[in-house]
């Protein structure tokens, strides 16, 4: 028999496993010697005191849910599918097809993890930036190096735990399918990513990396294959576009080819690092905060009229990283282990940017804000990876930082007046978002907060549009899909998109 429980615990009592135990044995009425359990959501509420809500379903005879994933098939002799980007979006795309019995060909431009690793270590050490294997392009897609942070407000675009369980199946910690904010963290992903491609190649798909994508082939506005940076033309029954919103390239072939591409309105602004101990203090509402809490997170917003201003991809303990994908450029972003133990917080504070903020770029028609978005980041270019920073304190006051604080971003900072440098409607709309977050987080103003820009990736500029049976408007079986498309935002959101996408190209085949 099972029963479902609700318990909200203290740190203490949820890490003591014995008291967990006997307090699910008194509440669920099942003598400890016939109890097995499952938690199946865990959440923590820091509004006041904090406490750990859990949603248990126990049992006196061992019959607990589990979540497995659906078998993964040989699929040697089966259709060809082209799946075009290692994202999380290309990689569950894959995955479901084989699970499906379909065989995906993936054509990644990137390096495999192990080896993209490498350049990265050399990005981050102020070297050149390979504009090929990046902290945006190579195996793992720009989730791979990342937070992996894994909640989504995606909720009704599938299930979740498909997602969460496909990780789990390749390495995550069980603990994903119950956390409300749940997350991975960089060292883990790279093991998680090497064996989905061992299960992708033991079923018998392909992977070709270090390999572009240029071109479409046609044959009456319907793509039957595609063109490489080697020259070489590979064609497939359905190809599926998974490129994530830095494949500039990619969206400048739809606009030379005049497929139908949309502008999205998306946002821009600064990462804000504060010491992470600060973050503690003020979420847990304590100095004397219970050391088995984990490092606070927070979410932030403000309207001011139609501009929001809001927070986004915190990372606590984590460390800020160079974005860029081309030298010339400025981009930064946040990433973290599974401990989250360093000693940082950072969070990308962004504010929206609209169609209206582009009129220069309207001759660009689609690619206007995509052309603002380049305009900025170029702009805000120093050397190299160096990045421009100013104390949260000073840039309020519109005065040049006399001195910077201690910054976990490892190519090095420059101070500059970023008030000067940031169109006008962002840093205004930012300055009266830090002084709302000020009043919800008192202490979130401080001389020891260092803003570094540009935060300019939180989401496509562009959108690939496609109908009800996600093929492109225009373009059959070419299925454009997660946040290059436009469609999905973040690992998990990108990652369900990818399956939603598999799914339908089987029930089309009839799989
Ligand atoms: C540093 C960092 C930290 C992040 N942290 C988080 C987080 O904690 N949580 C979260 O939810 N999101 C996070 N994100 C965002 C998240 O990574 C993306 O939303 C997600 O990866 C999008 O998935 P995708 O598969 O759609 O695209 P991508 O991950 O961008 O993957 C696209 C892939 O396509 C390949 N590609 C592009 N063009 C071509 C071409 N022409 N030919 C062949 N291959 C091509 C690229 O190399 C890339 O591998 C982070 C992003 C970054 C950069």
């Amino acid at each position: 028999m099972r029963k479902l429980i609700q318990l909200k615990l203290s740190a203490e009592e949820y890490n003591n496993e014995t008291f967990l135990k006997r307090q699910i044995s008194k509440v669920s009425n099942i003598d400890l010697s016939f109890l097995s359990f499952k938690i199946m959501k865990e959440s923590l509420d820091c509004r006041k005191v904090p406490l750990y809500n859990l949603s248990v379903v126990c049992s006196n005879n061992n019959d607990l849910p589990n979540n497995k994933p659906l078998p993964f098939l040989d699929v040697r002799n089966s259709s060809e599918i082209l799946v075009v980007g290692a994202g999380p979006c290309g990689l569950t795309a894959a995955l479901r097809l084989i699970q499906k019995g379909l065989k995906p060909i993936i054509i990644e431009r990137g390096k495999p993890v192990e080896e993209r690793k490498q350049d990265i270590a050399l990005i981050c050490r102020n070297q050149d930036v390979n504009t090929e294997s990046n902290f945006c392009f190579g195996e793992g897609g720009a989730g791979a190096f990342s937070d992996g942070k894994l909640y989504t407000r995606s909720n009704k675009k599938g299930n979740i735990d498909d997602v969460l369980s496909l990780l789990v199946h390749f390495g995550a910690d069980e603990k994903i399918l119950r956390q409300t904010h749940a997350h991975i963290g960089t060292d883990k992903l790279s093991s998680i990513l090497k064996n989905i491609r061992q299960t992708i190649i033991n079923c018998g798909g392909e992977y070709l990396f270090e390999t572009k994508v240029e071109d479409l082939i046609l044959k009456d506005n319907t793509v039957i294959g595609v063109k490489t940076s080697e020259g070489e033309e590979i064609f497939a029954h359905k190809t599926i576009l998974a490129t994530g919103h830095s494949a500039r390239d990619i969206y400048q072939l739809f606009y030379d080819n005049n497929w139908e591409i949309q502008s999205k309105p998306f946002a821009v602004g600064v990462r804000v690092e504060h010491p992470q101990e600060l973050i503690n203090q003020i979420q847990y509402h304590s100095a004397n905060y219970s050391p088995l809490l984990p490092p606070a997170t927070y979410s932030l917003t403000f309207n001011n009229g139609n501009r929001g201003v809001f927070s986004f991809c915190m990372c606590p303990g984590g460390i800020v990283v160079p974005a860029m994908d081309y030298q010339g450029m400025m981009s930064v972003n946040g990433m973290s282990n599974s401990s989250r133990s360093g000693e940082k917080a950072n969070s990308a504070i962004v504010v929206s940017v609209t169609e209206e903020d582009a009129a220069r770029y309207h001759s660009y028609g689609a690619l206007s804000l995509m052309k603002l978005q380049q305009e900025w980041e170029e702009k805000l270019y120093i050397n190299k990876q160096i990045a421009p920073a100013q104390r949260i304190s000073d840039f309020l006051q519109k005065r040049t930082s006399s001195t910077l604080c201690s910054s976990s971003y490892m190519p090095g900072l420059m101070s500059v007046n970023l008030s000067n440098e940031l169109p006008d409607f962002i840093s205004e709309n930012l300055a009266l978002g830090f002084k709302s977050f000020d009043r919800k987080m008192k202490g979130f103003i401080t001389e020891e907060a260092l803003l570094i820009g540009l935060e300019s990736r939180t989401s496509s500029p562009v959108r690939i549009p496609r109908k009800a049976d996600l093929q492109h408007t225009q373009l059959k079986n070419l299925y454009p899909c997660g946040e290059g498309a436009g469609y999905a935002g973040g690992i998990t959101s990108s990652a369900l998109d990818g399956i939603n996408t598999a799914d339908k190209i089987a029930s089309e085949l009839g799989v």
